[in-house]
């Protein structure tokens, strides 16, 4: 058991680690960061940040050295830096299951191969595997480049064999998995968090809404049938035992329609760490994703999951709010005395860019996210028609 009062390391200095951070201080832990930008949401918030990119072997052992445990806020972390870590202190989530997770044909494949349901999908290196992939996948299909994609970039659909040639050159890889599109009913999602004992918790399911491939909106509880939402549990849960993940695991799902039995599940993917989806959890739940997380990484005990007042919403923030100017944070919040606001302290609200969100609480997870709409679009008349 790390207890608190001890020092915690978190590679990455974006929103994720800002809001690690803000739950670990409230514990009582104390946090050094490593991010190339020092200033940014994690560096407002932290004891000590180390401004050094994550493959700078030194200061990543420096943070080591200073960390009684060290975790992270994004996958793409160098290798060198991560076994550097590793032979130093604790790493969560393990290199182990970074190496899965961030390449999409590893993590697709692991699924698969312990029986978890995914699209079909192919690996291509090339044009010409590209199309033999395609004839044996079909068409509609997704290309993503393997590694380094998120929020829908590094992704190309194909529909017609005269597509591929221009597709595979606008993505401009040499490693990408192959997907056959999905025609889902609605996105899901299940955030784990595994405690070093093996034993797990799951929050309730989230339901996603994404706009231009970002999400936008997420209900809790998701809109679907008892059993449907214990399946999705028990299955993200499943998957974070068939892994060995200790801390959080989130577990993007795809609501799809079946021809017996009512809808079913397709894992589309994972991510090893707390969620854009799980914002909801800091408003909306006895214990949120970001405390939980510390909690399974320190060896605590994990707290209650349970919601608070039945459900919620969240409703994401964009750069595009600030287009026409400064937003209007009084008529938002004033717009309901129940709505939380969340910033993340970035410099620069450019378009797409996520810059906070809006939480709400509440027993109808629909009401809450009109009502987070309605405010959003107070706060940004213009730029949220
Ligand atoms: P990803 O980066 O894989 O999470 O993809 C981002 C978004 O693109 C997902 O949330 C879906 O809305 C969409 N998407 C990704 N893969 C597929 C697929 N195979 N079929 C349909 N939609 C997809």
């Amino acid at each position: 058991m790390i207890p608190p009062g001890a020092t915690i390391g978190i590679l990455g200095g974006g929103q994720l680690g800002r809001m690690m951070a803000i739950a670990a201080r409230r514990l009582g832990y104390g946090i050094v960061g490593l991010d190339p930008q020092a200033d940014g949401p994690l560096g407002q918030v932290v004891n000590r940040m180390i401004a050094a990119d994550y493959g700078d072997l030194s200061a990543v052992r420096e943070l080591a050295s200073l960390s009684a445990v060290v975790t992270l806020e994004f996958e793409n972390v160098p290798a060198e830096s991560l076994s550097a870590i590793a032979e130093m202190v604790n790493v969560a989530p393990r290199p182990q299951v970074l190496a899965t997770t961030r390449h999409r044909v590893r993590e697709k494949s692991f699924l698969r191969d312990h029986g978890f349901p995914v699209t079909t999908f192919g690996a291509a290196r090339n044009l010409g595997e590209l199309r033999a992939v395609l004839d044996a996948v079909g068409y509609p299909a997704i290309i993503k480049t393997c590694e380094f994609g998120y929020d829908g970039k590094g992704q190309v659909r194909v529909d017609a064999p005269d597509e591929v040639a221009s597709a595979w050159e606008k993505l401009g890889t040499n490693d990408a998995i192959v997907e056959a599109v999905v025609p889902f009913l609605s996105e899901a999602s299940v955030i784990c968090t595994r405690a070093a004992d093996g034993r797990g918790s799951t929050f309730p399911v989230f339901e996603n809404e994404h706009r231009h491939h970002i999400l936008d909106i997420t209900r809790m509880p998701a809109r679907l049938d008892e059993r449907l939402r214990r399946r999705a549990r028990d299955m993200a849960l499943a998957i974070t035992d068939a892994l060995g993940v200790v801390g959080t695991l989130a577990v993007e799902l795809f609501v799809v329609p079946s021809a017996s039995n009512g809808p079913s599940l397709l894992v589309n993917e994972l991510a090893p760490r707390p969620h854009n989806s799980g914002h909801v959890t800091i408003d909306a739940c006895r214990t949120d994703q970001f405390e939980q997380h510390i909690r399974a990484i320190c060896g605590l005990p994990l707290g209650s999951t349970d919601p608070l007042h039945g459900g919620g919403a969240m409703a994401n923030l964009l750069g595009d709010c600030w287009q026409q100017g400064e937003p209007d944070w009084a008529a938002t919040l004033g717009s309901d005395p129940g709505l939380k606001l969340h910033l993340y302290g970035k410099a620069s609200p450019a378009p797409g860019r996520k810059m906070g969100h809006l939480n709400l609480a509440g027993m109808d997870p629909e009401t809450c996210a009109k009502t987070l709409i309605q405010a959003r679009d107070r706060l940004c008349p213009k730029a949220t028609p």
